[in-house]
């Protein structure tokens, strides 16, 4: 019989959550300091960087990363050098969606840097730490498109199916050193990056969804706060599948 400690609490905990100024990653960067973290969140300006830290309470909280960069990710990890973060959440994503042959060359190329590169960089710039610290929790947000596909977004169905197996390799890699990595696929998310669905579209795409809603970020900063917790310990390889039943592959 285990004794009573909150096996959802993040106390002591680090986390570095990418992309945290709004949708999933501000409600991720949120429920995790509600759980009792002490939450980086990422912006791509200084003045996204200044809205989190007031938003999270503290001067240090926000801080600028373009994750499509190397450069930007080794200088925050300099910045975190005291501070290492021991749960990631490779959050920070972007669309350009296009039928393949209208696709641009920098549209597949800016959706794979950003979706799927990042989490080589940021993943490689704390382990270390991790390591150390003998724990970690690394969480990767793919989607329902990197399993199911989608026509019009092959980059980005290609880059969230690549973070799939990155996360499986990782895991193994990792396992033996208290470190789990998993991945989360949402479905129909309601924030800015499916704003611009229109409301056809939309009713034709919850009435494919069973539970008949539209997701929000709050359920997947649910399925984040539980993948970061204690409870997660032997959870490790897995995708977490956020979308109210529409898909269950
Ligand atoms: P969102 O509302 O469009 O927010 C995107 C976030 O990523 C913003 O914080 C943005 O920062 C940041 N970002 C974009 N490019 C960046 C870069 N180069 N470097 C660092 N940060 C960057 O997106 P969301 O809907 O919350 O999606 C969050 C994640 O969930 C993404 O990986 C997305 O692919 C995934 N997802 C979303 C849905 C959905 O239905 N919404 C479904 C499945 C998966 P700025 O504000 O500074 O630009």
């Amino acid at each position: 019989m285990s004794d009573d400690t909150n096996l959802f609490s993040l106390s002591g905990e680090i986390a570095l959550v990418t992309g945290a100024t709004r949708g999933i990653g501000a409600e991720i960067a949120q429920q995790f300091r509600a759980a009792g973290a002490d939450v980086i969140g990422t912006a791509t300006t200084a003045a996204g960087a200044v809205e989190i830290a007031d938003r999270l309470g503290g001067d240090d909280a926000g801080k600028v990363l373009d994750v499509a960069s190397d450069e930007s990710v080794q200088a925050l990890m300099k910045d975190l050098a005291e501070r290492l973060p021991t749960i990631l959440v490779n959050n920070a994503g972007i669309v350009r969606d296009n039928l393949l042959l209208r696709m641009k060359p920098d549209d597949w190329q800016d959706v794979v840097n950003t979706n799927l590169n990042s989490a080589y960089r940021l993943c490689k710039g704390c382990l270390r730490g991790m390591l150390r610290a003998r724990r970690g929790r690394i969480i990767n947000l793919s989607s329902v498109v990197g399993a199911a596909g989608a026509a019009g977004q092959a980059n980005y169905a290609a880059a969230k199916a690549g973070l799939l197996g990155f996360t499986r390799a990782l895991a193994l890699e990792v396992a033996g050193r208290g470190i789990t990595v998993n991945a989360i696929a949402p479905g129909y998310i309601e924030t800015d990056m499916t704003a611009g669905v229109t409301s056809e579209r939309k009713d034709a795409i919850v009435t494919q969804i069973p539970a008949g809603r539209a997701g929000s970020p709050l359920d997947v900063a649910g399925a984040a706060v539980f993948l970061a917790s204690p409870a997660a310990s032997y959870v490790t390889g897995t995708v977490l599948h956020v979308n109210g039943g529409m898909w269950m592959g």
